[in-house]
């Protein structure tokens, strides 16, 4: 069962590479090679065998991330924050935009190596308003052009990076995912959940849930998404570990496969 799970992950390579399976594993690592990205391919291993992981327990999933009317899904790529704008800050000074944006560049290279459509609400340490005289109002602009960029891309789903903080818990730990009201949102935020337990929180799993709808970007768009926060600036631990290239690596590659893992390729319904 694992094993023709994970087949279907370097079928899903054949498709977008002209690889075919029937030739063996060995051509795509020598195609892999003279791309000069073997680190991909370790990274895409795992992503495989975590997505067999999920589907062996998961064989009733939501086709979310799925075609509709012939449109290929594009997955919005979303780094919170940005710029002036850090979001939540660590004792030690450590802002969450930055760490957003260091998993999501790497949640993009996942996706696009996996033939998945994205775009990027940013991809540098900037703040993406185009006006306002205060902070407050470049806040609102940032937010709106964000919103924008989902609505306006067709057949779009919407994963938002961020970090917590509980000051008041500094012990409190771990990844989370949080969904919208947007129709097939809860069933990808399961998905995700279920990787990042089985990667990141392997001590104690957490359970997704909706998201507040006091979060105006979650609530304004029309796409299904998913808000993950990766864990909490407020823990020393983990604020240290969030920095680390390897652990954000782990992170993104739990988020992709947990999307991937919604019914890639399928056409929806
Ligand atoms: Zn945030």
């Amino acid at each position: 069962m694992i094993l023709g799970h994970g087949l279907s992950i370097i079928g899903m390579w054949d498709k977008q590479g002209g690889i075919s399976i029937h030739r063996g594993v060995l051509p795509v690592i020598l195609l892999i090679r003279k791309r000069q990205m073997i680190f991909i391919l370790l990274f895409c291993v795992f992503l495989a065998g975590l997505a067999a992981v999920l589907w062996h327990g998961n064989a009733a999933y939501t086709a979310v991330f799925a075609a509709r009317d012939g449109v290929p899904v594009t997955v919005v790529i979303d780094p919170g924050h940005g710029g002036e704008d850090g979001g939540a800050v660590s004792s030690g000074g450590v802002a969450e935009s930055r760490i957003n944006l260091a998993i999501a560049l790497r949640v993009n290279d996942l996706m696009r190596f996996s033939g998945q459509r994205t775009v990027m609400t940013r991809s540098e340490e900037i703040s993406i308003h185009t006006e306002g005289d205060t902070m407050r109002a470049r806040k609102v602009s940032d937010i709106h052009h964000r919103v924008d960029i989902v609505n306006s891309t067709e057949n779009a789903v919407l994963v938002s990076i961020h970090q917590n903080s509980l000051p008041s818990s500094p012990v409190t730990h771990g990844a989370q995912a949080f969904w919208n009201q947007q129709e097939g949102a809860e069933e990808l935020a399961v998905s995700v959940q279920e990787a990042l337990n089985s990667a990141i929180n392997t001590e104690k799993a957490k359970v997704p849930k909706r998201i507040p709808s006091t979060i105006y970007l979650m609530k304004h768009v029309t796409a299904p998404s998913v808000l993950v926060e990766c864990g909490f600036l407020s823990n020393t631990e983990e604020t240290r570990l969030l920095q680390e290239p390897s652990h954000q690596l782990r992170l993104a590659a739990a988020i992709t496969a947990g999307c991937l893992a919604c019914g890639a390729g399928e056409e929806g319904s």
